[in-house]
């Protein structure tokens, strides 16, 4: 959706939904569609585009209308998880295409490039990439298709310089797919600094409610690799029902409201914990001290995101005291909710993760700040 078409802010495209108005009942929230197959017209054609709902559903198209227009993107295309999504943009590719991914990345998308990606035949080189010039260095033109970023990535929250490396990246013929989970389309758009394509876990802030799993694309054009990736989902079938599309859209229309409160937060909880005696160290891209800090000011806007680790002087016994310990926040994984979670990060991401044995991650929900740092220090061994 172009900016003529929709002039208002990420805001307000949030919170009215694009503004769109069921044009049959005047509902103004969309219905669910639950069938699964469509009428064919009497000249063989379909006359609405809906054929069959292992391929796509109308249910979808509010949500990725609006996830087109806050990524200023060609086209979004929802999935029934952030790994299907993930995945797609890896099936998309042919055996052979080499691919550059971060170390610091999703753990569970980390292990399936290892353990599937690599025996369906992609060549994926696993690099440091918080500095744009190694990114350069790794690319190999022609047979490179693919740089995947993640930034801030999981769970040191590690930054990537998304305008510098797509510029590598395209000088080499590669494109560049960004998940953006952790950031958000309200601070990073990653299509604007040169990205191709953004992948988001719609699981995390764009629900926002932690009671739906889905994922979701978003392309810059209508290229031969972005319609592979578009058949990919249609023939796997990696969608999500209507009704957990509903459900995300309602807990869109607040993400810009949840997504702010958890930005202070995590920030307001950095700055506190970075003064205290019993943390090692804080890492949030907010920080100053922050190795990515400067690159973060530049692509992100209105805050760096409500993830937060921390290290712990004691080691993995103090951290996982902590969240044994915590009230407020809840001993869980994942992110992205109302509610702040708090998580020994090695324990589930197993052997061969960079996350260190004392790193806590959390998850700033949108409680009470000063109550979430005082149950985190009540929680201190
Ligand atoms: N990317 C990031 C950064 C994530 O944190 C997650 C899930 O934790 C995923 C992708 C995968 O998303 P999902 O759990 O919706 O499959």
């Amino acid at each position: 959706m172009s900016k003529k078409s929709y002039p208002y802010s990420p805001a307000t495209a949030l919170a009215q939904s694009l503004g769109s108005i069921d044009q049959e009942t005047q509902a103004v929230v969309p219905p669910i569609h639950v069938a699964t197959t469509y009428l064919r017209g009497k000249d063989n054609s379909y006359p609405t585009g809906n054929v069959y709902s292992r391929a796509d559903n109308p249910t979808y198209k509010p949500v990725e209308a609006l996830l087109t227009k806050l990524e200023e993107g060609h086209e979004a295309l929802l999935f029934g998880s952030g790994m299907a999504a993930a995945t797609a943009v890896f099936q998309g590719l042919r055996p052979g295409d080499h691919v550059l991914a971060p170390k610091v990345m999703y753990w569970a998308l980390r292990n399936w490039l290892l353990n599937f990606a690599t025996d369906w035949g992609l060549n994926i080189e696993f690099i440091d990439m918080t500095a744009a010039e190694t990114v350069a260095k790794h690319l190999k033109t022609g047979a490179t298709k693919l740089v995947w970023l993640e930034t801030p990535g999981n769970p040191l929250w590690c930054i990537s310089d998304i305008a510098a490396i797509a510029k590598f990246a395209h000088a080499a013929g590669a494109q560049v797919a960004v998940d953006s989970t952790c950031a958000t389309p309200l601070l990073t758009q990653p299509l604007k600094l040169g990205a191709d394509i953004v992948m988001h876990s719609a699981t995390k802030y764009l629900n926002g409610h932690s009671d739906v799993i889905a994922g979701a694309l978003i392309g810059a054009r209508d290229d031969t690799y972005w319609q592979r990736i578009r058949a990919v989902r249609a023939q796997n079938g990696a969608v999500p029902s209507p009704h957990d599309a509903a459900q995300l859209l309602r807990g869109m229309r607040t993400m810009h409201l949840r997504v702010r409160e958890a930005c202070q937060t995590a920030q307001f909880i950095a700055e506190q914990l970075e003064q205290h005696p019993a943390i090692a160290q804080v890492l949030y891209p907010g920080l100053p001290s922050f190795a990515g800090h400067a690159i973060a000011q530049q692509q992100m806007h209105g805050g760096f995101g409500g993830m937060l680790s921390v290290r712990l002087i004691g080691g993995a016994d103090a951290a996982i005291h902590v969240a044994a310990h915590t009230k407020l926040w809840k001993r869980a994984t994942s992110l992205g909710g109302v509610e702040s979670l708090i998580e020994h990060r090695a324990s589930i991401e197993g052997e061969g993760t960079p996350c260190p044995e004392d790193l806590l991650r959390m998850s700033c929900g949108i409680e009470d700040r000063q109550e979430l740092l005082d149950d985190f220090l009540q929680a201190l061994p």
